[in-house]
């Protein structure tokens, strides 16, 4: 029979957790009055994770593994755990305790009230980095802006899911994945719970800034054309302010042709500005093309080398 509640968890390089992962996750489900099913997901790790979440398999039938060939990316982790899902309800989760478990009963309770989407919010993060705290709300604030879909604010990937709401998120198969914003994106009944988040129970974080910096931009990119608009805003801002220099050049020679000088630093700098915007506009438009690239060689999401416990 299946199970009435999955719960999704990427894995990449936790050996120093997964052990005190399951232990807190199986304490709180067992108490839930839900039968359910973990799904581990090990996103290419170099460490022990795979074995320990096999023998995890082995002792717990209700633990199944997908483990990918090689690291293919938070975001499509957790696209394959939903994949293989058979609960009613969803729920994904990370590895490293930041999600307190103890808040997926709350998460049950409201998706039993009706809404379809249970999403967390922290209210409060903990063992975090100013700099992170700060370009993270930053970001939120911004993407809020850039975009039609309302993206709710200090949210991460904590959420349950109803399973009407999985299969349409599912029929998504982008390359470049904000799984926050597709799920607000395919909209119906969303709920909210307060959680304070954790500091990481063990190890560093797996997201250095490189890939939060993709993981950033993926996200803008992906529900907005702003930063194409604002590229020609450049261009016409650009093109307004030679304009006026033409005209008062063109005063001068007239009026005071004694006054007109030969004037190659104004002349060098215009040159020099409007080659910068170019160049950032040409950028911003890359950007856009190389996802266009990735996008249509339409390659599958990820590779899967193992599954334990699938039937
Ligand atoms: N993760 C993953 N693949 C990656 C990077 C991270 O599956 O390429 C998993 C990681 O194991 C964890 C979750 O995604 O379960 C969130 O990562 P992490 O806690 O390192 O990110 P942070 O909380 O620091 O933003
Ligand atoms: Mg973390």
């Amino acid at each position: 029979m299946d199970p009435e509640v999955s719960v999704v968890v990427p894995l990449y390089n936790e050996e120093l957790v997964i052990a005190e992962m399951y232990e807190r996750l199986t304490g709180v489900l067992e108490h839930c009055g839900s039968s359910y099913e973990i799904i581990l997901v090990n996103d290419g790790s170099r460490d022990k994770t795979l074995q320990m979440a096999t023998d995890i398999c082995q002792r717990d039938k209700r633990v199944k593994l997908l483990s990918f060939s090689r690291n293919f990316g938070h975001q499509i982790a957790i696209t394959a755990g939903m994949d293989k899902a058979a609960g009613n309800a969803i729920v994904v989760i990370d590895a490293d305790l930041q999600d307190p478990p103890e808040v997926i009963p709350e998460m049950i309770k409201k998706w039993r009230e009706g809404f379809q989407v249970v999403y967390g919010v922290r209210s409060e993060r903990k063992g975090e980095s100013w700099f992170k705290l700060f370009t993270a709300s930053a970001f939120y604030r911004v993407l809020k802006r850039m975009t039609s879909v309302d993206i709710p604010v200090d949210t991460g990937d904590f959420r349950l899911m109803d399973r009407r709401v999985m299969l349409e998120f599912l029929q998504m198969r982008e390359q470049a994945r904000f799984v926050r914003g597709m799920v607000s994106w395919v909209g119906f009944r969303q709920g909210e719970v307060l959680y304070s988040r954790d500091e990481r129970f063990a190890g560093e974080t797996k997201y250095p800034f490189k890939k939060m910096l993709k993981f950033a931009i993926d996200g803008m990119l992906s529900f907005s054309q702003i930063p194409l608009k604002i590229s020609s805003a450049f261009g016409m801002i650009s093109a307004v302010i030679s304009f006026i220099f033409m005209i008062y050049g063109i005063f001068v020679k007239f009026f005071y042709p004694e006054q007109a000088i030969p004037g190659w630093a104004s002349l060098f700098s215009a040159v020099l500005f409007i080659g910068g915007v170019q160049l950032i506009c040409i950028g911003v438009l890359g950007e856009y093309i190389g996802r266009i690239h990735e996008e249509i060689k339409k390659r599958p999401l990820y590779i899967i080398d193992e599954k334990v416990n699938f039937e």
